[in-house]
């Protein structure tokens, strides 16, 4: 199984409801990617783009995308990387093993849309419009012509 198997690619706006076998779609409009399941249980297999799921290279004439793809929910749970349009098996996972790397995976998630959310925050309010004056000061005139006020 360790042999590498030819796919092609072909970028779309939408990712079609028919999917074409070996063929992986890759709509960067929608930042998605899809294909059918390359152990060939025809199961339709979408790896979203972004900072913590896939990323996608193209280098004019093949597409990868990092890192492998792991169908674990799927029955055939195979487990292969797409690089230069090629695929290639990658080892079986344990359960303890996908545990670990889903719960990494969300670490990496809340790590990344933590540090994006405390980026975007709006700079600290400036003091005085939030607190009222505790003491309000007394005109001059009343201060000098009026000091019992
Ligand atoms: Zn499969």
């Amino acid at each position: 199984m360790s042999h590498e198997q030819p796919l092609k690619h072909q970028f779309v706006d939408f990712i079609p409801e028919e999917l074409d076998e070996r063929t992986v779609y890759v709509s960067t409009r929608f930042a998605t990617v899809s294909h059918l399941c390359l152990c060939r249980c025809q199961s339709k297999v979408v790896t979203p783009l972004s900072p913590t799921d896939w990323q996608l290279t193209f280098d004019g004439k093949s597409i990868s995308l990092y890192p492998s793809i792991g169908n674990w929910s799927f029955p055939c749970r195979s487990h292969y990387w797409i690089r230069n349009n090629k695929m290639s098996w990658a080892e079986d996972w344990s359960e303890e093993r996908i545990e670990a790397g889903r719960a990494r995976d969300l670490l990496a998630k809340n790590r990344y849309y933590g540090s994006v959310i405390q980026d975007e925050e709006p700079a600290v309010p400036h003091e005085a419009d939030t607190k009222p004056d505790s003491e309000p000061k007394k005109p001059w005139w009343k201060k000098w012509l009026l000091p019992w006020c």
